[in-house]
């Protein structure tokens, strides 16, 4: 016991006893202890004195927190459709077998868990995994068999092959911003240059829209920010990219990390603010410490920290804050409550985070390639990044593209690409359907190939997703509908119950049970999510499906029984056991297709 109160003790020092840093406690925690026990539950809720429960809640709401335990190799097979389609299910269940292990088990010695979980932002190089929190890519039938023995022999993963956890950025074609290579200090330096009034001048003039997905006008945003109200400022760089299919700021955080830590200084110094916090998901914990090298080298170069670049008026600095396995904490009011040391559920709106957000501050949260693209500003000024792309959609657009195509990878466009352009470049020759905008997004078919990737036409935060000639498209409105039953944070009835209700109904077509009537009952429930949720997660989550329904309509209805209607459940199996009590097993103690 000595040692976990000493290690508790210096977990909690390090975080100052705060109580609103209870997810990165928790992590650490469990990083110590590999699981969240009673004992260190109660040690922790005592600590920082709040209710037991709500530890509890938190180990309940984040995948990544386990309250039982789990194996000293704790392994999560990535379940994206590209995944899937990269043989992804079988590469899992012969681990399983090689373990005796069902999915979600963990094997009796305490050795190895193994499960799965949603994409893991690896769509490039997949099929993958996470091992102790650290991803293993390109997985074969050979290097899954290396693995067990690994696993086997005990052997500590500093000492697996460093192949097994290389990750590449896949860079397929560059542009303004992964073309230019990034001086460090250089748009700090414009912008001190400019000052803070003519900073936001460009801000306004380069008409820069979020590159989340929704496409919010930054410069207004950063406005609201620093014109509100409030004893402190702040800026959140949201990178939980969890957006099945999107891998983007992967590589902008792994090779371009001092891009973005200065979109989040100008941010800061446009609004006022002195505090940054970058929200990274937990799959991406293997950058954890190369980004915590970065802000420590940004801190001796006088490019973060007191009186940045000789400029006594401009205080900035950044912490990093772990995700911990929660899609919907890419919601911007879910990701501020969960920064905040609380379960991410979606704050309702208004009051907006500009001016009610970290703590009830003002708050700016932007995007990952946003803050990047802040950077190109203040060194090019607004009216030479106006230039590029369209009039409604200025700059470029970094799309993240994988599933049926010869070079998987990131491809930056000025906006107004079409999609056709993207399949050649990236060698799909035969798509028969692209999603674009991940599972949340929507399906095209091929006579919309000529359609063009700009918020006035196709809107997308990146994830562009190619299904060849063959590919059943049934299967990845499944994927989607499993998905989304499991990242429904649970606030609002009409997304828990209503994305538990489209996947069962999916699985019951899948299983060869589903009726004209099922088809029917889907219909319904993408009107009810989209117009009766509480937030976008629940809005969006059958608009996937809807296409595909509408688009694609054969992939489904071949899976249909030539019945009007077949229930979901099936009565007469389950009063099985009442006829073995009674003894009674005659024809009229069933329930017959005549009855
Ligand atoms: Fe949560 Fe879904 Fe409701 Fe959003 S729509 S608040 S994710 S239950």
């Amino acid at each position: 016991m000595a040692t976990l109160d000493s290690a508790l003790d210096r977990i909690l020092a390090h975080y100052g006893r705060d109580p609103s840093a209870l997810l990165q406690i928790l992590r650490d925690a469990q990083e110590a202890f590999d699981w969240i026990s009673p004992q260190i539950r109660d040690a922790l809720a005592g600590a920082l004195d709040i209710p037991a429960t709500r530890i509890g809640s938190l180990t309940q709401f984040y995948a990544h927190l386990y309250d039982e335990p789990r194996g000293k190799y704790r392994v999560l097979f990535s379940d994206n459709i590209t995944d899937r389609m990269a043989d992804a299910p079988a590469l899992m269940a012969r681990m399983l077998d090689h373990f005796g292990l069902a999915p979600g088990e963990t094997s009796a010695d305490g050795l190895v868990s193994i499960a799965k979980t949603s994409c893991t932002g690896m769509c490039d190089q997949g099929p993958a995994l996470l091992v102790n929190n650290r991803a293993v890519t390109r997985l074969t039938p050979e290097r899954i068999d290396t693995l067990c023995a690994l696993i086997r022999a005990k052997t500590p993963l500093d000492h697996w092959p460093p192949g097994f956890f290389l990750v590449e950025d896949n860079i397929r074609r560059a542009d303004m911003l992964l073309g230019s290579p990034h001086k460090p200090g250089e748009a700090i330096r414009a912008a001190l240059a400019r000052g803070r009034d003519g900073l936001f001048a460009e801000m306004r003039k380069s008409n820069l829209r979020g590159r989340g997905g929704a496409g919010f006008t930054t410069a207004v945003k950063w406005e609201a920010c620093r014109d509100a109200p409030g004893e402190a400022r702040y800026v959140v760089c949201n990178a939980d990219e969890g957006e099945p299919g999107t891998f983007k700021d992967r590589v902008l955080l792994q090779s371009y990390a001092g891009r973005v830590f200065e979109g989040m200084a100008l941010a800061g110094y446009v609004t006022g603010a002195q505090k940054g916090f970058l929200y990274l998901r937990g799959e991406y914990s293997y950058l954890r410490a190369p980004l915590e090298a970065k802000l420590a080298e940004m801190r001796r170069d006088n490019l973060l920290g007191a009186a940045i670049g000789g400029d006594a008026s401009f205080t900035f600095d950044i912490d990093l804050h772990m995700g911990a396995g929660a899609y919907i904490c890419g919601e911007e009011t879910a990701l501020i409550e969960s920064l905040e040391g609380k379960a991410g559920k979606p704050r309702i709106r208004p009051p907006f985070p500009a001016t009610h957000g970290y703590l009830d501050q003002p708050t700016v949260v932007n995007n990952v390639e946003t803050l990047c693209k802040a950077t190109e500003i203040a060194i090019q000024g607004g009216a030479f990044y106006a230039g590029q792309g369209t009039q409604q959609s200025t700059g470029t657009k970094i799309l993240s593209v994988s599933g049926d195509c010869a070079r998987p990878g990131l491809y930056e466009y000025p906006f107004g690409v079409s999609i056709a352009q993207v399949l050649e470049d990236c060698g799909a020759s035969d798509a028969f359907a692209v999603q674009i905008g991940g599972a949340a997004g929507f399906c095209l078919a091929p006579h919309e190939f000529d359609r063009r990737i700009a918020f006035e036409d196709v809107p997308t935060a990146g994830a562009f997703m190619v299904f060849g000639e063959g590919r059943d498209m049934f299967d990845a409105a499944l994927n989607f509908a499993q998905f989304f039953e499991h990242e429904s944070c649970g606030f609002c009835t009409p997304c828990r119950v209503g994305t538990a209700i489209v996947a069962r109904i999916m699985n019951k077509i899948d299983a060869g049970h589903g009726a004209r009537y099922e088809l029917n009952e889907l219909t319904r429930l993408h009107d009810l999510l989209r117009t009766s949720s509480h937030c976008g997660l629940g809005q969006t989550a059958t608009l996937a499906l809807h296409d595909m329904m509408q688009k694609f309509a054969p992939a489904f209805e071949r899976r249909l029984t030539l019945k009007d209607f077949e229930p979901g459940f099936d009565l007469d199996a389950a009063l099985a056991e009442a006829r073995a009590l009674t003894g009674r097993d005659d024809a009229s103690a069933h329930i017959g297709a005549d009855s």
